[in-house]
């Protein structure tokens, strides 16, 4: 398949980026990687009028732990969170789950600000975005403007993210004492059919601030509040996992497709979701894992 005709502009700055997305004459869409939106056109999903290549802005690649938790700027490939030089201290699980997304090729080409903008609900960004709380940093015409993760993925490919707007920065403020991404795929490379996404505290030998984000069980990242306030405040063993698993899924309502009915889903979310907290729990875990 080939795309519809479009107008192709590398913009040379971020300022250039915004003018050009911010016409009012022609429908603009961004271009990074190109990793989801070049399928997207040549399967005429969309149809912009103008492509605005933002593929090589200087300064929008970078991976950085401070005192204020960890920044990643938006054009940073996934691969380069897998070449990561240093430890991610509170942030591991990130470098971890990068092998996870796709294959190699389009590891080297695709960045988080795009697989965010993207939105698919089973997308391992997207997950461990609402997973660690992060914000997200959009500029356009008006200024910028910080959006939170939670809240930020509204349905099937849709997100809050204006037309006009460019993702530049994500903000993982808050490093995690525990953390860990369990996921099902049919092969290696496949988005997950199922993935589980844990992240806990432990404070006086209890469980502490848990979240638990699920994807593939509907259009967008589910974090499960439910299951969350069955761990909050437990010990941190096998019979409080299986508690939360439990919860999981009486809380989530998965749909089911040529991959997994709902029940399969449901309880594949189960499993990977007690597997996720046990990993996460474990100090000398590894903290990803993938079956397929
Ligand atoms: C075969 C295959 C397998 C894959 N498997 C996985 C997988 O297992 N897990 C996974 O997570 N992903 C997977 N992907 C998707 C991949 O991760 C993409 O890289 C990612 O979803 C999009 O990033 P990109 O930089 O390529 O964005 P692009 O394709 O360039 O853009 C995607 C969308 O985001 C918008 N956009 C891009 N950057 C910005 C920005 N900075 N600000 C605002 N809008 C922006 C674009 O306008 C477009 O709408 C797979 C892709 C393929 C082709």
């Amino acid at each position: 398949m080939k795309p519809p005709p479009f107008t192709y502009r590398r913009a040379a700055s971020i300022d250039e980026a915004v003018a050009l997305l911010a016409s009012d004459e022609v429908d603009a869409k961004v271009l990074a990687g190109g990793q989801s939106l070049t399928p997207m056109l040549n399967l005429r999903l969309t149809r912009p009028e103008l492509l605005v290549d933002v593929g090589r802005l200087p300064g929008l690649r970078y991976i950085r732990r401070g005192d204020d938790g960890l920044h990643v700027g938006a054009l940073t490939r996934h691969d380069q969170f897998e070449h990561y030089p240093a430890p991610l201290d509170g942030f591991d699980v990130l470098r971890e789950a990068a092998p996870l997304i796709g294959h190699h090729p389009i590891r080297t080409r695709g960045t988080i600000g795009g697989s965010l903008a993207h939105g698919d609900g089973s997308a391992e960004w997207c997950i461990l975005a609402v997973l660690l709380d992060a914000t997200i940093t959009a500029v356009s015409g008006r200024g910028s403007r910080i959006i939170e993760a939670d809240g930020f993925f509204e349905g099937l490919f849709t997100t809050t993210l204006e037309p006009d707007e460019l993702i530049v920065d994500i903000h993982f403020p808050r490093p995690r004492q525990h953390a860990a991404l369990e996921e099902f795929a049919r092969r290696h490379g496949d988005f997950a059919v199922v993935a589980a996404a844990v992240a806990f505290d432990v404070e006086h030998e209890r469980v502490t601030d848990p979240r638990i984000v699920l994807g593939g069980v509907a259009t967008t990242p589910v974090r499960c509040r439910a299951a969350e306030a069955v761990l909050d405040g437990e010990s941190p063993t096998d019979d409080a996992f299986e508690a939360a698993g439990r919860a999981v899924a009486d809380e989530i309502e998965p749909p089911g497709d040529l991959h997994a009915p709902p029940e399969v889903r449901r309880r594949m979310a189960d499993r990977l979701v007690r597997r996720a907290l046990r990993r996460a729990a474990d100090a000398n875990r590894e903290g990803v894992s993938h079956a397929g």
